[in-house]
């Protein structure tokens, strides 16, 4: 394993690190963890020299921490660093984040987080939740009680509003973005990257694979990428080449993962690619985003929906008219026109897609191209 400086933290963190949202699951449950599979899986990676694990208080259902919990007994406490993050859509008054943050700390089994996130700040949980609710001042006490070490922020808007929170408050010594071969001009893209370096703050890098969408990309896509690496190598490089990337999370379901993102990480390093690699990928991207109709991620912070659409099925489907047609599509799923059409445009899964995609305007194509 290589490590590398998280910014002003001056924590040593792995070049790879995992993220605690894409465990093993029970009968295709997301909720349910298979819990002695992902102990198993989750403590190989520190074995083998993982030392960040990223939870959250949302992720499979509420479930993460405390499987987190789990995870870091027998020992393994003292060989990782725990983050997880403040779920801003729960803060609806001051005493919510000490509330929130103490019902954490007792999912987790600890006494202390490593490193606290604001979870998906952007510009309407910044001005509505943060300042309004005094968030940060209520975290500086509990840095200062020792019950959190690092503060930072995750983050999905547009790269204006990420400036503004870095230069709103100079308490962040971290942040975490979204950012891979696609998303070089996207939320904060490479010039949020540069100007988070600039300021000191560590970056953590989320989405390297695009919710795996780089994993295994269409056949026109990964005929732009050289044989000599698989397509999850090429993506995983892309982020570790920059110099301002302390590490990416993955989120690892399998041991297949785990030991291949291990042998990926055990070379990474910064400048490793050329500047025909780089001209690859930017082909590459080009050639996707031909075909990406709708940048869904799959995240499924959308759902549920209360009229029962299953959001990131449809863009699924949706998405694969440029593969195969119509035809096919329909195909795939058969009742894909009758979902759609059950959106009564109540506005609940705009406001939680981290990806700011019209969702209400994307089912009305669906249901009219169908
Ligand atoms: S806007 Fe439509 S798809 Fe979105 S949550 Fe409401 S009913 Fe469901
Ligand atoms: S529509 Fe948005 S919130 Fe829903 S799964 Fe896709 S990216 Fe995630």
């Amino acid at each position: 394993m290589r490590y590398r400086t998280l910014g002003k933290t001056g924590v040593e963190v792995s070049a790879l690190g995992f993220g605690c949202m894409r465990l093993p699951v029970i009968d295709g449950d997301g909720d349910r963890i298979d819990e002695a599979k992902a102990v198993e899986l989750v403590r190989r990676g520190i074995d083998n020299g993982i030392n960040y694990l990223d939870t959250a208080f949302f992720y499979h259902g509420g479930n993460s921490e405390a499987f987190v919990g789990k995870v870091i007994k027998d020992g393994y406490r003292e060989k990782v660093y725990i983050a997880t993050k403040l779920p801003l859509g729960n803060v609806n008054c001051e005493e919510d984040v000490e509330k929130i943050f103490n019902e954490q700390l007792s999912r987790l089994g600890v006494d202390c987080i490593d490193f606290y996130l604001l979870h998906a700040a952007n510009n309407d949980s910044w001005e509505n939740r943060v300042l309004k609710f005094n968030v940060l001042p209520k975290l500086e006490k509990l840095k200062e009680q020792g019950k959190i070490k690092h503060l930072g922020f995750s983050f999905h808007d547009d790269l204006d509003v990420f400036k503004k929170i870095i230069d709103s408050y100079d308490g962040f010594e971290f942040c975490q973005i979204q950012f891979n071969y696609i998303d070089v001009d996207y939320q904060a893209g490479i010039e949020g990257l540069e100007y988070a370096a600039s300021k000191g703050l560590g970056v953590i890098v989320m989405e390297p694979l695009l919710g795996g969408k780089l994993a295994s990309p269409h056949e026109k896509v990964a005929a732009k990428l050289g044989s000599e690496k698989t397509p999850v190598e090429w993506a995983l490089d892309f982020v570790w080449n920059r110099p301002e990337v302390a590490m990416l999370l993955s989120g690892m379901g399998t041991t297949q993962m785990v030991d291949d993102n291990l042998s990926y990480a055990d070379k990474a390093e910064v400048g490793m690619l050329s500047k025909e690699n780089l001209e690859m990928l930017s082909d590459a991207k080009r050639v996707f985003d031909e075909m990406n109709l709708v940048p869904c991620t799959g995240c499924e912070y959308c759902m549920p929906c209360p009229a029962g659409v299953l959001i990131p099925k449809v863009f699924s489907a949706f998405n694969k008219i440029t593969e195969g047609g119509r035809r096919l599509v329909k195909e795939i799923f058969p009742d894909i026109e009758t979902n759609a059409s059950l959106c009564q445009k109540c506005g609940k899964c705009e406001k939680a897609c981290p990806q700011h995609i019209g969702i209400i305007e994307t089912l009305r194509k669906v249901r009219n191209q169908f």
